[in-house]
């Protein structure tokens, strides 16, 4: 692959992103942002040909760093201790054998609190995944829990870590009933020990471990999976366009192999989705999932497919006499339906998180439904929350996206940042659930 440089491209009206998305442009979805009615931004990772063409049509672009394929960090591959986990990333990010030894070592530590789960597929690569259930045993039946997701998208090197840095977070404040002191932010402890006591955590850290495995060989920019893809030209589906989520729309994914938003040959075809769908299905006292990403500081909130409104209930996404019209922004043909009571439930949870994480140094994450950047499909902001809908349950299963930190793999001392106020804003959302639960 040719050098990519990171940078901003402007341009003049919305429209012209969709269309250098469909050019096949690596155009970083989570940083579209409008710098008023006729400019706006994305980041994207391009060749030097690719910034020559676009400069060319008169866009602007700002190379904000050259040749980002020689970005590496240092991997931590020794082994891990519980010191060490009060301290991630300590001396680099946690490679895929150091996230399986932690997972292992939480348990040992925590054995009253932390079980693993196996989840039945295994990768391309063989490799098996595995989650962890947090909380205590008391108490008969299931409790209301609650699922954190990482590492779906493989350079995004931050979130597993951060994923377990907050399951050990919480169970020393309940081991040791010390207050979760994270930056300038505290939770008492007694709230913690309430919130494991009341509800559970699944806490899946790492989705996709072979294209982790990939990145930390070298390849810092990939983002998908390590599916061969026999017939095709290139490797690698994009794990977050792969679910059940009105996926053959194709609108905002792509058929091509090369592409990085490349969905897949059906819906779920991926072990790393049949994975996640399993977890989501084999717990029905899930009430709500949150993925985590990078990078943008967002909070986003379905739907992803198109703007939504909330007096037309049948203009849906499983109603296929609107098949066609969907993934048009700013139009009437098309919005789908989100009822008001959930849109409340989403800002009001969406800002706990936006508050704890502005509490720990001050920055500020935008809080918005994930259709405001340009329109997805296939993604597991929208599909845990369309499963709900569609398989009848009493309550609603809410689905959000959290796009961490500012960038891919920022250096070690700000990932240590985004951890804390990522765990807070999580502890926050925690909080709020038992609540309300
Ligand atoms: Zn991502």
């Amino acid at each position: 692959m040719s050098e990519r440089h990171w940078a901003t491209i402007t341009v003049s009206s919305r429209n012209l992103l969709a269309e250098l998305r469909q050019q096949d442009f690596e155009l970083l979805r989570s940083t579209v942002r409008s710098l008023g009615p006729e400019r706006w931004s994305v980041d994207a990772l391009l060749s030097r040909e690719q910034i020559e063409q676009l400069t060319g049509q008169g866009h602007r672009v700002f190379v904000k760093r050259a040749m980002v394929e020689t970005l590496a960090r240092t991997t931590q591959d020794i082994q891990v201790n519980i010191a060490s986990l009060d301290d991630i990333p300590s001396d680099g990010y946690l490679s895929v054998a150091a996230i399986e030894q932690a997972i292992d070592l939480l348990v040992e530590k925590y054995p009253s609190l932390c079980q693993i789960d196996k989840l039945p597929h295994a990768t391309h690569e063989q490799r098996k995944s595995r989650y962890l259930r947090v909380g205590s045993k008391s108490g008969g039946g299931p409790k209301p829990a609650w699922l954190l997701l990482g590492g779906a998208h493989a350079r995004e090197l931050v979130n597993p870590d951060l994923l377990l840095f907050f399951v050990h977070s919480l169970c020393k404040a309940y081991t040791t009933g010390e207050d979760l002191v994270l930056g300038a932010q505290r939770y008492d402890a007694a709230s913690i020990q309430r919130l494991l006591n009341e509800m559970e955590l699944l806490v899946f850290p790492l989705v996709n471990p072979d294209g982790r495995a990939y990145v930390l060989n070298g390849n810092t920019m990939w983002r998908k999976n390590r599916n061969p893809n026999p017939g095709m030209f290139c490797e690698g589906v994009d794990i977050n366009r792969n679910f059940g989520f009105l996926w053959s729309s194709g609108i905002g994914t792509s058929d091509n192999s090369c592409s990085d938003v490349f969905r897949g040959t059906e819906a779920f075809s991926e072990p790393e989705t049949q994975n996640v769908r399993h977890l989501i299905q084999d717990n029905p006292q899930l009430q709500c999932v949150v993925d985590v990403h990078s990078y943008s500081e967002l909070i986003m909130y379905p739907w992803g497919d198109d703007d939504s409104q909330d007096h037309q209930e049948d203009m849906n996404f499983h109603n296929p006499a609107y098949d066609g019209k969907r993934g048009v922004l700013g139009d009437t043909a098309y919005r789908e339906y989100l009822s008001k009571e959930d849109l409340e439930w989403y800002l009001r949870v969406g800002r706990q998180v936006q508050t704890g994480i502005e509490a720990v140094r001050g920055r500020v994450y935008t809080l918005g439904p994930s259709a405001d950047l340009y329109p997805t499909t296939g993604t597991a902001g929208d599909y845990p929350y369309a499963h709900g809908i569609e398989s009848g349950r009493d309550k609603p299963l809410y689905s959000l996206t959290i796009e961490t930190g500012r960038e891919f793999q920022p250096p070690l001392d700000e990932a240590r940042q985004i951890i804390l106020e990522v765990s807070s804003g999580l502890a926050a959302m925690g909080l709020a659930l038992l609540s309300s639960s």
